[in-house]
């Protein structure tokens, strides 16, 4: 933590650029208003939306609880339908494998879909150290490749960018990845998709190898499911021979009964749409499918912790791990509104990264310190999330974990944090004034000092309280303390 602020150093200064620019405030307020909108008239439709929500916590906290038995339920599955099971303790453990299933192949390219688990563990990174080439086939996703950006949305990646932007980069870019855009690309979101849709065509047809997430995995068949919008997904499941699945554990349902409950939440909060347009399902290897049938010959699942069961491990925080995705609580978020994804430094933006990605990392960086205090706990996060997830309720958690230090669970040992340095100043503060508030003698006199060296009030503070003062007015000193107008008017108190 720097000492620029107290409790708020890193994301004040991550978000201050963001801020200033006007195309992206722009670009972020058009497009979250306009889903936000829609997604509460979506919600609006059904008479039985807070018994879903319910229903939904229900059934993750359960999942949650038991995750061992469901976790070992699924590879039971998984395997029995002829697919391989890996489990991955982390980032690392995670690259290894998925980049050694891919050499094992032959194969040098892979395509991907749908992978906020492999963005959080670098994996295109890792899969380039090794001389593998990824190609993202999501829409959005594709667009922050190309553009050689950061994803700053959960379910648009590249909400931060206008049409022009995505013109001027399919235009640029296309030609160094595979198929060029077209010579007088306009930035007609049809022609632009088009253009998206020519350049993918060629990987999908090419590609041996595909790599991608998903939403839920079903403990009881061993199923996988992911959603998308766009058709592309569902190419990348089907027709490369090989399909690795990278999927954080708490990701599993217990029953394919349940499935019923989100695909009917997570439509109408993401995209306000009131049935997904392209929900994939795959099993493992079945007799049907294999080396005859349609579908990947080999299906590799990788189960990735990477920070997960020590969140599991903390009573208030684990309730993040409920998450499904849908994004809604970013777009009603006043914070992420003005500063954009990218300043939560994170493939977990808004207010869902705000409480994720310092229990998944840590708080030991600057960056995730001031997670917590990317917030004005207006608690509309909690309103929208269609799993109930009280994000103001961690927040102040794991704020005060910051500033407190305590017990948490880091690589499944028992840690105590030390309190994080910046918040010295502020304890020290609290320490004299509860020395101040102990002794009524020394407090009345302190207060009659600072009425007679009120002139003498600086407009600003130094040391760490100027953070402080840059942004508000320093309260001026009251000629007559309280307790001495109440004597003056009422007599003495005691
Ligand atoms: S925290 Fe809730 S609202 Fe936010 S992305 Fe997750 S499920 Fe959606």
């Amino acid at each position: 933590m720097t000492g620029t602020h107290l409790g708020m150093p890193a994301f004040p200064e991550a978000a201050r650029e963001a801020v200033r620019d006007g195309v992206l405030r722009a670009n972020l307020r058009h497009a979250t208003h306009t889903i936000r909108d829609k997604r509460a008239r979506a919600v609006a439709e059904l008479a039985d939306w807070d018994r879903l929500r319910a229903a939904g916590k229900a059934v993750k906290d359960h999942t949650l609880r038991h995750l061992d038995r469901y976790l070992l339920q699924l590879e039971a599955a998984v395997t029995a339908a002829g697919g391989t099971v890996h489990w991955a303790a982390d980032a690392d453990e995670a690259n290894r494998i998925v980049t050694g299933l891919v050499l094992a192949t032959g194969e040098r390219e892979v395509v991907k879909v749908k992978s906020m688990a492999t963005q959080e563990i670098g994996l295109n990174e890792a899969l380039e150290a090794a001389g593998i080439a990824a190609y993202e086939t999501d829409l959005a996703e594709l667009i922050v490749q190309l553009g050689h950006d950061r994803p700053s949305h959960i379910l648009v990646p590249a909400i931060h960018r206008n049409r022009a932007e995505i013109r001027d980069i399919f235009r640029t870019e296309m030609g160094r990845w595979g198929r060029p855009a077209p010579e007088a690309l306009g930035d007609d979101p049809r022609e632009l998709a088009e253009a998206a849709r020519l350049h993918l065509r060629e990987k999908f047809l090419r590609a041996k190898v595909a790599v991608s997430g998903a939403n839920f995995m079903v403990a009881e068949t061993g199923t996988m499911v992911v959603l998308e919008s766009e058709g592309n997904g569902r190419m990348c499941l089907t027709l490369p021979e090989t399909l690795i699945s990278v999927v954080g554990v708490e990701k599993v349902v217990p029953t394919f009964r349940d499935l019923e409950i989100f695909l009917q939440t997570l439509p109408r909060s993401s995209t306000a749409e009131r049935m997904n347009p392209y929900t994939t399902m795959w099993t493992g290897l079945g007799p049907s499918r294999g080396a005859d049938g349609d579908g990947p010959t080999a299906f590799h699942l990788v189960l990735l912790d990477n920070g997960r069961t020590d969140t599991l491990a903390d009573e208030v925080g684990r309730q993040a791990l409920r998450c499904i995705r849908c994004s809604a609580c970013l777009n009603v978020c006043p914070v992420y509104e003005r500063a954009g994804g990218h300043a939560y430094g994170s493939v977990y933006p808004g207010p869902i990264g705000a409480i994720l990605s310092p229990q998944l990392r840590g708080t030991s960086s600057e960056i995730d310190a001031s997670l917590p205090y990317a917030s004005t706990l207006c608690g509309a996060c909690y309103e929208v999330c269609p799993v109930a997830i009280d994000i103001p309720e961690v927040l102040l958690h794991l704020r005060e974990r910051v500033a407190q230090g305590g017990p948490v669970t880091r690589d499944g040992i028992r840690v105590t944090l030390r309190p994080a340095h910046g918040h010295t100043a502020e304890r020290a503060a609290m320490r004299a004034a509860r020395l101040l508030l102990d002794h009524p003698g020394a407090l009345r006199a302190g207060m009659r000092l600072l009425a007679r060296a009120r002139r003498l009030r600086p407009r600003r503070l130094p040391g760490p309280g100027r953070a402080w003062t840059d942004t508000r007015e320093l309260p001026a000193v009251p000629a007559e303390s309280f307790r001495d107008w109440w004597t003056r008017e009422r007599g003495n108190p005691q």
